[in-house]
């Protein structure tokens, strides 16, 4: 199979001005033009020919010759048309890859990896656009697409809040969620010059890899997700308050009292010192005690 001919600057440019193509800010558009992060996020991905990758914003092509070297296959979905018949160019050495012309929060991902892969498990790898990180990654997890790995690039600061725990600033619902589902591994930093046009904030490579059974067990997970919700809301408040204040939740003061004190917890807690283990367990003392 062909060598990747993209991730340099030059071939970039060239490409673009062949096709006289204009960046658009409202998608998120910063291409990789650089091989050493190209190959680092392929190694750490880890995929073999075995694997179906699913790509998320491929732009012209530069990650998708990587993936399809390395892949079985390769889906890679792009929201802008006009990157469509440059895709068709820069990738049409590879017989492995498929260019989907869609808004990836519009696809049902699940059912994809149900056509595509006979329903086993996928691998994500993408340079995220940045202004929907959490809900492409949280849509990934919920709407249970299978799933072996997330490799993807984002901002730096968002990789660090997927990665923390309890009592840092960092720490909050996306924090819970992510790994709820998978185990966060921050592969590399990568600064702005790798990129064209170079983004304003520094990006992070971050790997998730999915859990086949989650480290905690809750009856019902979507209050758990609403209790995560309403602790963070109110930042500077306790726990307490949060949860007696979110619309979402409709707890009386002396539950939410009651169940507080069942951690062995001081009234005056903040959300931000909880473990996942302790809004699992905050969750179902809900759960088994009182009805809503
Ligand atoms: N993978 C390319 C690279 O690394 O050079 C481009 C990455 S760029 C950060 C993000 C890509 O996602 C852009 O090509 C953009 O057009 C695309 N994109 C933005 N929003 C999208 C959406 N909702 N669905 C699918 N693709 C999207």
């Amino acid at each position: 199979m062909k060598e990747p001919t993209l991730g340099n600057p030059q071939n970039t440019i060239e490409v673009l001005q062949k096709y006289q193509f204009n960046f658009q800010k409202k998608f998120g558009q910063n291409f990789l033009i650089d091989t050493h992060v190209l190959d680092k996020i392929i190694r750490s991905a880890d995929i073999t020919k075995e694997d179906m990758v699913l790509e998320i914003g491929p732009g012209i092509g530069t990650m998708t010759q990587y993936l399809a070297q390395a892949a079985g296959k390769v889906i890679a979905v792009e929201i802008d048309k006009n990157l469509i018949p440059i895709l068709e160019d820069t990738l049409s050495a590879y017989e492995n890859v498929r260019v989907i012309n869609e808004d990836v929060l519009k696809v049902d991902l699940a059912e994809l990896a149900e056509k595509e892969n006979g329903g086993k498990p996928i691998k994500v790898v993408a340079n995220l656009p940045y202004y929907i990180t959490t809900p492409i990654i949280m849509g990934l997890f919920e709407n249970h697409v299978p799933l072996k790995s997330i490799t993807v690039m984002v901002q730096k600061e968002v990789a660090d809040r997927m990665q923390v725990g309890p009592g840092t600033k960092d720490y909050g619902a996306l924090s819970l969620a992510v790994q709820y589902y998978a185990k966060p591994y921050i592969v590399a930093n990568v600064p702005p010059n790798c990129f064209m046009p170079r983004p304003k904030v520094g990006s992070a490579v971050i790997r998730l890899d999915r859990y086949e059974h989650t480290p905690v067990q809750v009856q019902d997970e979507k209050l758990m997700f609403r209790i995560i919700r309403a602790s963070f809301n109110q930042r500077r408040k306790t726990l307490a308050n949060g949860l007696k204040n979110s619309p979402e939740l409709n707890f009386s003061k002396e539950q939410i009292e009651e169940a507080i004190a069942s951690l062995g917890k001081g009234a005056s807690v903040r959300g931000e010192a909880l473990t996942l283990e302790e809004f699992a367990d905050l969750t179902n003392y809900f759960s088994h005690k009182f009805k809503e």
